[in-house]
């Protein structure tokens, strides 16, 4: 299964903290949002959906390394504790923080990633205090292509760190994966997407061995036709776990309607990809190690 928690002594070297596991629907999970650790160190934040405040106060997640936020795309249930993340770590700093921010460019409705941090904390932004709220703040924000044909960029690297991006479709709202490697672990957020991006996706994960995949929708029929051109049911997720070869998958994202399926969800994946699967649950942390066969 899905390795949990630390092992005795050595620090993995890669972990994931889940502080949300929902989507807009509230449920009781938070919207979705994650902690990354390296060698055991808080370091990455990968989307910022309602609720990841509490949590990383419920985990005490010392932020002090966190300076690197991905966003996979700015629907509110990915974004909207954006601002109380930035207000949370700047009271544990005593110096500058410089963050860089990635995600995707604008369309249609949704601004670029760059203007959406600006619109909150820039300058003339809403909460314009904060840049000099706890610490003082710069913000080095990278829009991401969002066009389907632009293959894997590299945006991290740095001792040992990888990080990679592609992007993905989710209806008319602009969204991108991530894929996360340190000491030869890999971790892979898919994001919200629509079956239309899968074969970006299995490009990204290639050989991960951990795979997050957001699971909001049934298998059609199940659920309201519209949602099929915003995420990828669960028979896909399961053809896209097998054709990317990645160890395991986290199903996060879920929905009340997904929750009451579980076993049928689990069921269409397991008939293409034989790996272990697992639910999120809000505060779960996970090792990202080598899958081992169940039983
Ligand atoms: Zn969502």
């Amino acid at each position: 299964m899905v390795a949990r928690g630390q092992a005795s002594g050595v620090k993995p070297s890669l972990e994931v903290v889940v502080l949300g596991s929902g989507g807009p629907r509230a449920f009781g999970r938070a919207g979705s949002s994650y902690i990354v650790l390296v060698d055991g160190t808080p370091r990455i934040l990968l989307d910022a959906g309602p609720g990841a405040f509490v949590r990383i106060g419920e985990l005490n997640i010392d932020l002090e390394q966190v300076d690197i936020v991905l966003l996979t795309h700015l629907h509110i249930d990915h974004s909207g504790d954006l601002a109380a993340f930035f207000n949370a770590r700047a009271l544990t700093s005593d110096g500058p923080i410089k963050y860089r921010v990635f995600g995707p460019d604008g369309a249609g409705l949704f601004p670029k990633t760059s203007r959406f941090v600006d619109l909150l904390v820039g300058g003339n932004g809403l909460f314009a205090y904060q840049k000099t709220f706890g610490a003082r703040e710069t913000f080095d924000v990278r829009d991401l292509a969002i066009d389907l044909n632009s293959g894997v960029t590299k945006i991290v690297d740095e001792n040992g760190l990888m990080v990679e991006e592609i992007a993905t479709h989710h209806g008319d709202c602009p969204s991108v994966a991530y894929r996360i490697t340190y000491h030869g672990r890999s971790v892979v957020f898919s994001g919200d997407m629509d079956a239309s991006a899968v074969a970006n996706l299995v490009r990204l994960a290639k050989s991960a061995d951990l795979l997050v995949f957001n699971c909001a929708v049934l298998d059609p029929p199940g659920s309201p036709s519209q949602l099929y051109e915003l995420h990828t049911p669960p028979k896909k997720i399961g053809e896209a776990a097998r054709a990317s070869g990645v160890g395991s998958v986290l199903l996060s994202h879920l929905a009340p309607d997904i929750e009451e399926s579980k076993n049928e969800v689990m069921k269409s994946i397991h008939e293409s990809f034989a790996g272990p699967v697992e639910f999120a649950a809000d505060r779960m942390r996970v090792t990202v190690s080598i899958a081992r066969p169940l039983k």
